[in-house]
């Protein structure tokens, strides 16, 4: 191709109009090979190893190769197609044999592992030694302190690993596409909305029934738990739904589950861990295992008191509309969701009005012009993949400080959900200054021609929590790339996103935005109050759950010796005993369909969800204190969370801001748990 490929030339700005699907390939081939050359380099280097010829030049190596990356797999969630998804099937492996290479370059080691031991010769910065830490523990957790045949042994396990993590989530996939529940009458499905009931009519269609077919997906899930009057049906599919791999056939997950578990520990084990936890938590805030679970019973204590007591109201409340005695399982979420309505009376529909996008968009980037000194101005001139693709650049006083793309409508070639990405981190090299490139991506309705884009209160605080994510990229103020913006560990990653949401639920905040987008009025204060309340409603069994998966993540992670653990149910029970609040249910596991932890990355890292929102209580209680638009508590935090991104300890930064560590207070207190 003797063409010009965009993406070998030098840009700032990805060239997304000028770009074809064929330019990816060659242009990674190329970056490729510059990065291992690059690498090369430092390894052929005469001179002793230093902190400036390993692990900067290392840090600042395969630039043009993260951003080619960065386009083409945000292209892939936002904007694909069969031959970008075709592609990403040849570039992935390529990217992770260059990532295994550079992880097994025993020679380059040995160069970062003479700078590390040789550190407190030096006088390196903060940020200098994070940096170095980050490097030299993403070799050695993958075994390059190990003699030649535990390394092979690591292989050995991450191969095993992997593939046993696939065979599980292919289980709980096939699991899950097995069930379907035919139903012949309609009045089975009483309750049940009519959008979730044409798809089940269409799917029956397909399958040449007459009638519908119920599945196990959560669009149908979920709404036949909480809206399906007939509760023998609501017994059908929650059992589907909780037997998922856990029954007596091919797919079943017990033994994967007892797998996964051993070779974590052994793996661990071999790198001088006690537990997988153990591992895992030394790259969190969290820690340690002492303070996850001590943590996770501080929370539990307050919420299992108000979660007894929401059970004997749902209890009462079944009796009086339903005449039932035996409450059970299946139906905590149709009477929560009854009461619910019965208590609120307020309903999505009713909001939508008040909360126009372009409105919502105005009066978020005004709370933040309040508190940051940010604004905001379209820009047309830069290049986009999409025509929806709104562009600006932000300023920061005047000074330019990011662009940010926002794509806020669903279309075919789009993933499901809302994200925020970076096209450019932000970083400062040779004292050269390069400001982020900022993405959010979203699925809000489109305008018609007679009606804007009305969201729902869901999406708006959806849309602050990814706005929230930008901040941290956009305001990011550091010197290396990869602890830049929201490169931080895990457990604290969603405070700048979770804390942008409090805004939504505060009169002075919404009074900016929420206005009926025919008449201009105001929210009523009324629904302001119905919205806060209901975001608390059964918040003791919210959190009682959200508690008990955190424990049972734990009891399966935190162990020493799997010896005595041979039968996963029972393992399970034992975990959820304290959180138990309704008859067990012998043909159900959570264990053996728990992605999260046996398939995902959650794996000692599902108490982090509470983790965060104790964060961001927290730190907005400060916000609360000296008032919502306060400047200098927001100086505070851009200047100690913000800018910082992962240059220091999370706990460090997040004390510099707040003036002491975080308390779950705040939460319980947010969640009404607790009065004080
Ligand atoms: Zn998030």
């Amino acid at each position: 191709m003797s063409e010009i490929n965009p993406l070998l030339q030098k840009f700032d700005h990805p060239p997304f109009s000028k770009l074809k699907t064929d330019h990816f390939k060659p242009a990674f081939e190329k970056s490729l090979k510059e990065a291992r050359t690059e690498i090369e380099s430092i390894v052929l280097n005469s001179d002793s190893p230093t902190y400036k010829n390993t692990i900067e030049t290392l840090e600042f190596s395969g630039n043009q190769l993260g951003r080619i990356a960065s386009i083409f797999f945000n292209l892939n969630s936002a904007e694909t197609n069969p031959e970008i998804q075709k592609l990403a099937q040849e570039i992935s492996p390529l990217l992770s044999e260059f990532n295994n290479d550079l992880l097994l370059n025993t020679d380059l080691f040995e160069k970062i592992k003479h700078v590390f031991d040789n550190k407190s010769t030096h006088d390196y910065s903060e940020e200098q030694l994070m940096l170095l830490e980050k490097i030299y523990k993403n070799f050695t957790r993958n075994g390059a302190n190990l003699d030649k045949e535990k390394q092979a042994r690591l292989r050995e396990i991450d191969k095993l690993l992997s593939l046993t993590s696939l065979k599980f989530g292919e289980n709980v996939l096939a699991e899950t596409n097995n069930f379907q529940l035919h139903i012949s009458d309609e009045s089975e499905l009483e309750g049940i909305p009519d959008t979730v009931k044409e798809s089940a009519k269409e799917l029956a269609k397909e399958k040449g029934k007459e009638g519908y077919i119920l599945t196990l997906d959560f669009p149908t899930f979920i709404p036949v738990m909480k809206f399906g009057k007939n509760r023998g049906l609501r017994k059908q599919m929650f059992l589907g739904f909780g037997s998922k791999a856990f029954k007596d056939n091919e797919f079943n997950n017990e033994e994967n589950v007892l797998d996964i578990v051993k070779l974590r520990l052994e793996r661990a084990q071999l790198l001088g861990f006690e537990s997988h936890a153990d591992f895992v938590l030394q790259e969190r805030m969290a820690k340690s295992i002492d303070n996850v679970e001590i943590f996770l019973d501080d929370i539990l204590e307050k919420a299992l008191p108000a979660a007894e007591k929401e059970i004997e109201e749902l209890k009462t409340f079944a009796l009086e509309c339903d005449g039932i005695r035996d409450f059970q399982k299946w139906d905590k979420a149709y009477y929560t969701e009854k009461l619910k309505q019965k208590t609120f009376d307020l309903d999505e529909e009713t909001l939508k009005p008040y909360f126009e996008l372009n409105q919502v968009i105005d009066g978020m980037f005004e709370i933040t012009s309040k508190l940051f000194n940010l604004s905001f101005k379209k820009d047309e001139t830069i290049d986009v993949y999409h025509k929806d693709v709104i562009t600006y650049k932000v300023f920061e006083d005047d000074k330019y400080l990011a662009t940010l793309y926002a794509d806020f409508h669903p279309r075919a070639g789009k993933r499901d959900g809302a994200w925020m990405t970076t096209y450019k981190d932000q970083f400062n090299h040779d004292g050269l200054e390069e400001r982020p490139q900022v993405s959010i991506v979203c699925n809000f309705s489109k305008p018609t021609k007679k009606k804007p884009s009305l969201l729902t209160f869901n999406e708006v605080t959806t849309l602050f929590h990814e706005f929230g994510h930008a901040l941290h990229a956009m305001n990011a103020k550091t010197t290396y790339p990869s602890l830049s913006g929201a490169s931080v560990y895990w457990d604290f990653v969603e405070l700048p996103s979770q804390l942008m949401e409090n805004w939504c639920y505060e009169k002075e905040a919404l009074e900016l935005f929420a206005k009926h987008y025919e008449t201009n009025e105001v929210i009523p204060q009324d629904f302001i109050t119905k919205i806060k309340k209901s975001s608390n409603f059964m918040e003791g069994l919210q959190t009682t759950r959200q508690v008990s998966f955190g424990k049972l993540d734990m009891a399966w992670h935190a162990i020493k010796n799997t010896e005595s653990i041979d039968d996963v149910k029972a393992h399970e029970s034992k975990a959820f005993k304290s959180t138990e609040l309704l008859p067990e249910v012998n043909e159900n596991c959570m264990s053996t369909a728990f992605g999260h932890i046996f398939q995902g990355g959650y794996s000692s890292g599902y108490y982090s969800y509470k983790w965060a929102e104790v964060l961001d209580a927290d730190a907005f209680e400060l916000f609360k204190e000296k008032g919502i638009f306060d400047k200098s508590t927001a100086l505070k935090y851009k200047e100690n969370i913000l800018q910082k991104g992962g240059t220091i300890e999370p706990m460090k930064l997040y004390k510099k801001f707040r003036g002491k560590e975080p308390d779950p207070r705040a939460l319980l207190k947010r969640a009404g748990l607790i009065t004080d």
